[in-house]
């Protein structure tokens, strides 16, 4: 236990040794894209306003989260979180914080980029750091069929305007479906080398429509792995990862030079090195992406009875500390959360 300034700071531990420090924050479970992996074609039905966190409500929880208890990193994301008028003031409020090392929490977001070309330069200013842009395909047909929408040049759009808005890193997240995408692991990694930005490859995670995920048939970490093998010198960055998701590797073709990197969250989880909490857009907490409904703890309940900063602090640790070792998705017992990965926050 240290002293924070004016509060007593207690880490978000759990009963595994790990201790959270990074924050996903859903602001929205809506979305302008339909994702096939996500969302069914007619979306879902939307949570209604008053479910939903308020910004000062959010901005409290975040800010307790920075001063008791320990947290360092803030990510914003949904649904699309661009789709939130107020991010701005959001973002402002979080970089208006000191964490216990006296720095600015770390922020971003993750994006399918739609928007992001308008909100980039607005969003540097309100104090915005990095941006993950999702981007599965480079191709204008199979882009409107995976996310049943016509919009790839604005994901262009997006990331031209990340870069020129000066957001450090800019990173491109992409999933790969057999007989979808797979075809474009060359393309992809070309486009990412082009534009000087890190490209992460992640596995398809049971977390959309059910019948959309089929273990067998998915492209794992060691199938991209081969494929990217096949067209270009690959070299694996230092060990440790520490609590980094992706495993990275230097890639060239010769001429140029980059990262790229690969989330096996299924495959290869990392659930034990794992230093994330999450936050819903209905303010409960999620001590993982994989939780049970019933697992969650909503501190949206307990601000709006009058709790406390410190008894939501409290709860917040308590929930936390429940946290199982890991997601279980290769065991036979696993079965899909309630919640669909718009609504958690991916
Ligand atoms: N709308 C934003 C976006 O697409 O970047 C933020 C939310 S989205 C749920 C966050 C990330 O989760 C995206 O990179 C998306 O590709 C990924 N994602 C969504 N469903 C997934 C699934 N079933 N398995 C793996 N990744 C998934
Ligand atoms: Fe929307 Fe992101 Fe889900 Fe695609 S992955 S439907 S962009 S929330």
């Amino acid at each position: 236990m240290v002293s924070s300034g004016t509060h007593t700071m207690r880490t978000l531990d759990d009963q595994y040794g790990r201790t959270a420090r990074d924050l996903r924050v859903s602001l929205t479970d809506r979305c302008n894209l339909r994702c096939t992996y996500c969302m069914p074609a007619e979306g879902l039905e939307w949570m209604p306003t008053d479910e939903a966190l308020s910004d000062d409500e959010v901005i409290r929880l975040i800010r307790i989260g920075v001063e008791r208890l320990g947290l360092r990193q803030v990510r914003f994301t949904g649904g699309e979180p661009l789709l939130r008028k107020s991010l701005e003031r959001i973002v402002r409020a979080t970089t208006a914080l000191r964490t216990d090392q006296g720095a600015a929490p770390s922020t971003a977001i993750t994006t399918n980029g739609l928007g992001l070309a308008k909100r980039a330069s607005s969003l540097v200013e309100a104090g915005l750091e990095r941006v993950n842009v999702s981007l599965d395909t480079l191709d204008r047909h199979t882009y409107a069929a995976l996310t049943r929408r016509d919009r790839l040049q604005d994901v262009f759009a997006g990331i031209e305007a990340a870069l020129t808005a000066g957001l450090t890193p800019v990173k491109l997240n992409s999933v790969l479906m057999p007989g979808v995408n797979d075809d474009e692991v060359d393309d992809l990694v070309n486009f990412a080398l082009d534009m000087g930005v890190q490209l992460r490859f992640i596995e398809q995670m049971p977390l959309g429509p059910a019948e959309r995920w089929d273990r067998s048939a998915m492209v794992t970490a060691d199938d991209i792995l081969q494929r990217l093998n096949d067209g270009f010198d690959l070299t694996p960055m230092e060990e440790p990862r520490g609590a980094a998701p992706a495993a990275l590797w230097q890639v060239s073709d010769g001429k140029r030079t980059g990262e790229i990197g690969i989330i096996a969250s299924v495959t290869h989880p990392f659930c034990a090195a794992c230093d994330r909490t999450r936050l819903t857009t209905d303010g409960a907490i999620r001590s993982c992406l994989f939780s049970a409904q019933h697992e969650e703890v909503s501190l949206r309940d307990l601000m709006r009875s009058g709790a406390s900063d410190a008894a939501l602090a409290e709860a917040w640790r308590k929930a936390m500390w429940e946290k199982k070792p890991g997601h279980g998705i290769a065991t036979l017992g696993f079965s899909q959360p309630e919640r669909l990965m718009s609504e958690i926050g991916g």
